[in-house]
């Protein structure tokens, strides 16, 4: 059963919805983005991600039975359970389901009781930071400390020495007020990765494994961002690497989901680290990630709406999830001065629209110019440039070079996205 689901609403705002709606279109679905952005076709720009009612007018308006989820927020505030008792159906988690990446105490009890490959941790409330403190020193400092909550990318310290985490714990004591809870873990070794399905809490199709660039400069220097490109898939994830994510990670998440009081339905993201004692999930999010959607997107070769419909209808098991042969890279163009508090934006973008073959520019930080079509820069993380090629260093040069040709005044752009150093990774080591 599909429904009229050519018709959809996409919630969001940034690229990754970009790269969301531009699949959604190529696979026949007639998008509406809300509130979408300047340079996405079809946005709605007066009504909210979580503005709940204005979205049901507008479904109600056009025809829609489809809710599609891009970020965090709608999901947090309950989109799922919002529209449960009507006609329309939202691909995304409900509320309670999505606290498995909105509470890092809570998604690590869930990992515990499920006997999924983590990291050991210890929880605590806001009035024992003392004794946070002696677990800290008696790991000697190798710990990450992690607030219990939404906090903007902000709520993570990983600490090197006791030193670092004193000032970890006292920077998270001064930054939050009231009643709050954190966790402390013991820091793990290794290269990470982005596993990323469809899941309707029984099967999962995953699509490809992509790699992020989280840090603002080369060689994963300077402070961290929300991401400053990404690339799929990962060549030294080996069928042994994935084999083991399956079988300690992957698996055991799908039995929780099934033996907890709630159904689990949407993306499901996996950050992997691939330690020299095996995986271990570091956390999940039930969202895709951005940027890693802007290079899983496009190298999906099966229909992601039809991937949508078949999780909503508990079809999923018997679909085929096929990748497009070849490399994506996706290089973030950046505001000069991200990710600090405040810089320069408002200025003209050129060149996007002359892109070659093989190559999609998707936009986030972007508002409307003075002159129609015309893009300014209005935020951080403003385009990501997306190319296609036979092999990973050749889709690198191409992103590169096309990135190239969009200009706007300050832009920055970190300049090794898919060139991190093959790591040495034993696979027989655990
Ligand atoms: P999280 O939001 O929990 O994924 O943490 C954000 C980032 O912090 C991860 O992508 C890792 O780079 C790092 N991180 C988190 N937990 C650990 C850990 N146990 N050991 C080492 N690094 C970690």
């Amino acid at each position: 059963m599909s429904g009229n689901t050519q018709q959809l609403v996409l919630l969001g705002s940034g690229a990754r919805e970009h790269a969301l709606a531009t699949k959604l279109r190529q696979d026949g679905a007639t998008v509406h983005v809300l509130p979408g952005n300047a340079g996405i076709p079809g946005s709605v720009p007066g009504i909210s991600a979580t503005d709940f009612p204005a979205i049901q007018g507008f479904c109600k308006e056009h025809g829609v039975k489809l809710i599609v989820v891009g970020p965090e927020a709608p999901l947090a505030a309950g989109v799922a359970d919002y529209f449960l008792e009507t006609d329309i159906r939202v691909f995304g988690p409900r509320r309670q389901a999505a606290t498995l990446e909105s509470s890092k105490v809570w998604s690590k009890e869930f990992m515990r009781r499920h006997g999924i490959a983590t990291a050991r941790a210890w929880s605590y409330r806001s009035d024992q930071f003392a004794e946070a403190q002696t677990q800290a020193e008696e790991l000697d400092g190798q710990v990450v400390v992690k607030y219990d909550g939404l906090a903007a990318g902000k709520g993570v310290y990983v600490c090197s020495s006791i030193a670092e985490a004193t000032a970890a714990l006292a920077e998270l004591r001064e930054l939050h007020e009231g009643w709050f809870s954190f966790l402390l873990e013991e820091k793990l070794t290794g290269p990470e990765v982005s596993l990323i399905g469809l899941t309707d809490g029984v099967s999962i199709q995953l699509l490809a494994p992509a790699q992020d660039h989280k840090q603002l400069l080369a060689n994963d220097e300077g402070p961290n961002t929300g991401g400053m490109g990404a690339y799929c898939p990962v060549p030294f994830l080996d069928d042994n690497w994935l084999a083991a994510i399956r079988a300690d990670i992957i698996d055991p998440t799908l039995r929780g989901l099934q033996a907890e009081p709630f159904d689990f339905l949407g993306f499901l993201y996996f950050g992997v680290m691939l330690t020299p004692s095996g995986p271990k999930l570091l956390e999940y999010n039930v969202r895709l990630g951005d940027p890693e959607a802007e290079v899983i997107l496009p190298a999906l070769e099966s229909s992601l709406l039809e991937l949508i419909e078949a999780t909503l209808d508990g079809n999923l098991a018997q679909t085929i999830t096929r990748q497009r042969p070849g490399a994506f890279v996706g290089v973030v163009l950046a505001s000069g001065g991200y990710p600090a508090a405040q810089f320069p934006t408002g200025f003209p973008i050129h060149g996007i629209g002359n892109q070659g073959q093989g190559t999609q520019v998707f936009v986030g930080g972007v508002k409307p110019g003075q002159q129609p079509g015309e893009l300014l820069t209005n935020g951080g993380r403003v385009a990501v440039v997306v190319s296609h090629g036979p092999d990973l260093p050749t889709a690198v040069q191409l992103a590169y070079a096309e990135a190239e040709l969009v200009y706007f005044q300050d832009k920055y752009v970190r300049p090794d996205i898919g060139q991190r150093p093959a790591p040495l990774l034993e696979t027989s080591a655990y």
